[in-house]
């Protein structure tokens, strides 16, 4: 059901076909009957070659970002929500308020199109959620075995309220505090597990979800925030590292104070990966002065994604570059960048 029917009739108005990409008629209804219903706003509906959208003057926030996951559809969301988010975080941790998304579709042949109405209805739940538009789109189809079902392509736009200042990667300080919005390792486990069906019980749920509230709330209330970055790719372990090389700076982080749920840390077991590697789309780091701490988590978990705030480290004098983990048991290990890709196609 997720993945394009081998053996579906082609002719069907129930799947995508090649003439759905071709810019006619066919391409035409989708439009009208699938994507323009689902995202209705006036930017979109003015049906141009690009959308105008007006924004305030000062620096604007532009990034993009394309997802493959497979499967499409999984615990806790979907390919649609996860293109959604992965964009609006992204815009959000460099402290930007999201204004307006694009979304590049590429669909394969024999895609069901219930499935599509899916993830397209997912979108604007999270887009929703977000409180921001997706202003401006394209469809393409590729022949049957060419492609995956759906890849989706997301590019956002993002502005800063007036007196604020862009968030870098580069700016965490010795003595700042790092804070951690919520428990990590979820999404990626809960997209391995749905596509290998280990069947363990009480699999995780992916936390997938917009953290531009949990920023903005952030912004408002603790001024003096150093550094910022959502733990996507590569977990928590490989952000750490991107903030310690990026700010020149070392990184101690203790062990006990990282919050990974029972059933995270029971499939990494099984599994043998390290919860810190693995993959989150709803959870972000966050470095200021020490003193500043636990204001900000205090702020983080009063908003939905934040309940599992914690204060999980601090960044230390010298040793740029270094991230340490202090174990339970009061030894220090060094926390690598990872080689390659713990878990393929998550993302
Ligand atoms: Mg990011």
């Amino acid at each position: 059901m997720l993945k394009a029917n081998p053996s579906s009739p082609v002719q069907s108005d129930d799947f995508i076909r090649l003439v759905h990409g071709g810019g006619g008629s066919f391409s035409k209804r989708l439009l009208e009957e699938v994507f323009l219903p689902a995202f209705r706003n006036p930017a979109l509906d003015a049906l141009n070659d690009s959308a105008i959208v007006e924004v305030p003057a000062g620096p604007l926030a532009y990034t993009t970002d394309s997802f493959v996951v497979d499967p499409l559809f999984f615990p806790g969301g979907d390919i649609g929500r996860l293109a959604v988010c992965g964009t609006v975080n992204d815009l959000a941790v460099v402290g930007a308020r999201p204004v307006a998304l694009t979304a590049g579709f590429i669909l394969e042949e024999g895609l069901a199109l219930d499935d599509l109405k899916r993830v397209i209805r997912s979108m604007k739940t999270a887009a929703d959620e977000a409180g921001v538009r997706i202003v401006a789109g394209d469809t393409k189809v590729v022949q049957r075995g060419k492609g995956d079902g759906i890849f989706i392509s997301t590019s956002g736009i993002g502005v800063f309220e007036a007196g604020r200042r862009p968030v870098s990667g580069s700016g965490a300080k010795a003595g700042d505090a790092v804070v951690l919005s919520g428990p990590v390792g979820r999404h990626g486990l809960a997209v391995l597990l749905s596509r290998e069906n280990l069947g363990l019980r009480n699999p995780p749920e992916s936390d997938v979800a917009p953290l531009n509230g949990l920023v903005a709330a952030l912004l408002e209330a603790v001024p003096g925030i150093h550094a910022m970055r959502d733990a996507t790719r590569g977990g928590l372990g490989v952000v750490l590292n991107e903030i310690a090389a990026q700010s020149g700076v070392g990184i101690e982080i203790d062990e006990t104070a990282v919050p990974v749920p029972e059933n995270v840390r029971g499939a990494c077991e099984l599994l043998g990966f390290d919860p810190l590697y693995v993959a989150n789309e709803g959870v972000l780091v966050a470095f200021a002065e020490a003193g500043r701490a636990e204001a900000l988590a205090g702020v983080m978990r009063r908003t939905p994604s934040g309940a599992g705030a914690a204060i999980i480290g601090r960044v230390l004098e010298g040793q740029a570059g270094r991230v340490v983990l202090r174990t339970a048991i009061g030894s220090r290990r060094i926390l690598d960048w990872i080689s390659g890709e713990q878990l393929p196609r998550i993302c």
